[in-house]
């Protein structure tokens, strides 16, 4: 039976009398080749080890156990853990963990080898989670998620687009995003009151810029962000994380041939790259 629709899912919460509960992000969906499409884009096989974050009723864990060779499902909520072991009952190659996958050790999770990451994300924290997966280096070949499509549209963008900021660099440093399809709220129980959107995040093995400290790279970037009116040197002098006076940014802006007066959000990531590693030369990180 797939659990997945919407008769099954009312009545899978009607019968284990399951309140939604909203602080979780729960929004189930009901749609069935939706389901079947994102596993698709996940590109599974019967190879492929998987996380699945945030399996809530099961609806898409029972098509990547049918998929995968293994499936590893984290679910903060306790009340669905009983439900979950009714509906993949017969999957015997998942292994279902209650937690917050903020607090899991990700290289540990699927028994330290690579794995694909697909998940309809709870939207409260998509992007501490997203960040957390990119940056703990934890094996992690692709990740598969559904998130708001604003959040997607924000991933994928570069300079010039009012949605370009830390989160589009971050993105991109770690993974080449991929634009899946747009999802309508109609295909969730309840219904999100936003657009939704699949997005894959195919994670590189060498980062397509090279920087020396990109720990560095990320102050300067949010910096920027911060304070996106501001004048680039301005957002950097003005930051509390950094000590770095403005003649210094404008110098160093100078020395790449670029406009002292320009701001953060008209650079791309080679050229904040390139930025760090200026001033870090120059003595000021
Ligand atoms: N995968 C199911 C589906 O597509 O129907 C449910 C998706 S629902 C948008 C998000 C799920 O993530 C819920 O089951 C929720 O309880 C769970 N969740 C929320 N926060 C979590 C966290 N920090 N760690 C693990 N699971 C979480």
């Amino acid at each position: 039976m797939r659990i997945g629709t919407a008769g099954n899912t009312a009545d899978i919460i009607s019968r284990h009398k399951f309140s939604i509960r909203k602080k979780y992000g729960q929004n189930f969906l009901v749609d069935a080749s939706m389901l079947e499409k994102i596993v698709n884009a996940a590109d599974v096989g019967s190879d492929d080890k998987v996380l699945e974050i945030g399996p809530g009723l099961g609806a898409m864990t029972q098509i990547l156990a049918e998929s995968a060779g293994e499936v590893t499902a984290v679910e903060i909520d306790k009340e669905l853990i009983p439900i979950l072991k009714e509906t993949l009952t017969g999957y015997d190659n998942v292994n279902i963990i209650n937690g917050d996958i903020m607090k899991q050790e990700l290289k540990e999770l699927c028994g330290g080898e690579k794995y694909k990451v697909v998940a309809n994300l709870p939207y409260y924290i998509t992007t501490p989670i997203v960040m957390k997966l990119l940056e703990e280096n934890a094996g992690i070949k692709s990740i598969t998620i559904m998130i708001q499509k604003e959040v997607a549209q924000r991933m994928q963008t570069g300079p010039g687009s009012k949605d370009y900021g830390a989160l589009s660099l971050a993105v991109q440093y770690y993974a080449k995003p991929v634009y899946i399809c747009t999802v309508p709220p109609e295909c969730f129980i309840p219904r999100p009151g936003v657009d939704s959107a699949v997005v894959r995040l195919d994670v590189y093995d060498t980062p397509p810029v090279s920087v020396k400290d990109p720990g560095f790279m990320f102050k300067l970037i949010r910096a920027a962000f911060n304070q996106r009116r501001k004048t680039l040197a301005n957002a950097i002098s003005g930051d509390s994380a950094l000590s770095i006076s403005r003649e210094a940014v404008q110098e160093a802006l100078k020395s790449l041939v670029m406009d002292e007066l320009i701001r953060g959000e008209r650079l791309t990531l080679e050229e904040f790259a390139r930025l760090a590693d200026v001033l870090e030369d120059n003595g000021h990180k």
